[in-house]
């Protein structure tokens, strides 16, 4: 993307006053179809193991209840692909939720057809019905357009508070919100706007993105606009292992992404061409195994041997991300550092995660795994802003117009 383009996507998205928020509408006694993000991880007995999505959505549903509207909750769950399935059902979140709120939520069997309209026809103010889950049908992924005017047809007012669908143009996301001229972002939603545009918006420097995870090309894309914007950019995990391999250095059997290697050169010149100081692992944490019941050794590059793979980011390096991160005015972070779901492989992410909450910086944490990182560290409440969408987060500091904030403009 053009630097012109990013930066008028930014200014399009922080003067943001082309969409409502719930406050501009007049919600009593109508009808109004919240689009959540109630994808939560479930164990095995479906129990909620991370509340914190339906957690994020309460005060929209709180303020919609104060002011007496008829509440329509619609979300997905997991990958049903396209067919009911029971082990798919919300019916755990609307328990949940009506614990929450301590009122009954409803839930139709389904999210199209006569349950769901007789049940919202009937509702009164302040009572919620949840749709069952969207992806039952292959169309809510499809954004097919009468999938969407069946689900329009069960309101009179829109309302997307899922952040972390927002970058795809499924039915619930961009369909329905086309059909319904009363719209506007939840306040899950205008938070994660106005968090995320601040990173596009001359945010103040020194701004450094720290970036991990597993591969390089899923990041690419997001660097590249990255270098428009911070001065430091800080790469974990083994994404960074090809930019390494790129550089010359023989990284033993770590991960790396051997069809990607030119990419990566092209990114190094990149970042030296616009002067961003763009940092690599000095040093690894190698293991023989990846399930962390071999021992661990500390090497510096080009010291990894066959049989090894780098696991985590080494103590040097740890101790050059936290001098960064400390000097920064803003931060953002997605991936983590290394294999972080092993405890032994954990350090990294963890002293990176304390350092962004020490840090004093306006910091923006998104994707799951820094997100959890963060959780397990106990330094959220330090955090700025967690994204509730990582691969939103992305595109949205990307420059990229999520589908899902484009469908609510109404100027
Ligand atoms: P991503 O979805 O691209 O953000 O990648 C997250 C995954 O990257 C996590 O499951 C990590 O275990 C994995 N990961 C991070 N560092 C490494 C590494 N050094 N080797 C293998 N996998 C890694």
């Amino acid at each position: 993307m053009s630097v012109e383009k990013t930066a008028m996507v930014a200014k399009a998205v922080a003067t943001s006053k082309r969409f409502k928020l719930i406050s501009d509408l007049d919600v009593e006694g109508r009808r109004v179809f919240v689009r959540v993000d109630f994808n939560v991880p479930m164990d095995d007995d479906r129990r909620i193991t991370d509340d914190s999505r339906i957690q994020g959505t309460l005060p929209t549903i709180r303020a919609l209840r104060e002011g007496g509207a008829r509440i329509v909750l619609a979300s997905h769950l997991g990958r049903p692909k396209g067919k009911p399935k029971p082990e798919f059902s919300l019916e755990p979140v609307a328990s949940h939720l009506a614990g929450l709120l301590n009122q009954d939520v409803m839930l139709p069997d389904d999210c199209i057809g006569d349950a769901p309209r007789k049940l919202t026809q009937d509702l009164r103010e302040g009572q919620i019905v949840l749709l069952e889950n969207l992806r039952f049908h292959p169309e809510e992924e499809a954004g097919d357009e009468l999938f969407a005017r069946q689900l329009a047809s069960l309101a009179d007012i829109y309302v997307n508070d899922a952040f972390g669908t927002a970058h795809r143009a499924h039915a619930s996301v961009s369909g329905v919100p086309k059909l319904l001229s009363d719209k506007a972002a939840g306040l899950l939603m205008a938070a994660e706007i106005e968090h995320l545009s601040r990173l596009l918006n001359n945010p103040p420097a020194p701004y450094v993105a720290v970036l991990g995870g597993a591969k390089v090309s899923d990041k690419i894309a997001v660097i590249e606009s990255l270098l428009l914007r911070v001065n430091c950019v800080l790469v974990g995990g083994a994404m960074a292992y090809t930019l390494l391999a790129a550089q010359g250095f023989d990284m033993g059997d770590s991960l790396v992404e051997l069809d990607k290697l030119e990419i990566a050169q092209r990114l190094l010149r990149k970042a030296e061409a616009r002067g961003v100081t763009f940092l690599l692992p000095e040093d690894h944490i190698i293991s023989e195994s990846i399930d962390g019941s071999s021992s661990t050794q500390v090497v510096q590059n080009g010291e990894i041997p066959k049989g090894f793979r780098g696991v985590d980011i080494g103590p040097a390096t740890i101790r050059t991300f936290q001098d960064q991160i400390h000097g920064a005015k803003t931060v953002f972070w997605n991936g983590p550092m290394g294999i972080f779901e092993v405890d032994m492989f954990a350090k990294g992410t963890t002293a990176v995660a304390q350092a962004i909450a020490h840090s004093g910086a306006h910091s923006v944490v998104g994707g799951g795994d820094s997100v959890a990182a963060v959780r397990k560290a106990g330094v959220a409440p330090f955090i700025s802003h967690i994204s509730t969408g990582g691969g939103a987060s992305l595109e949205f500091i990307e420059g990229v117009e999520l589908p899902g904030i484009v469908a609510l403009y109404t100027r």
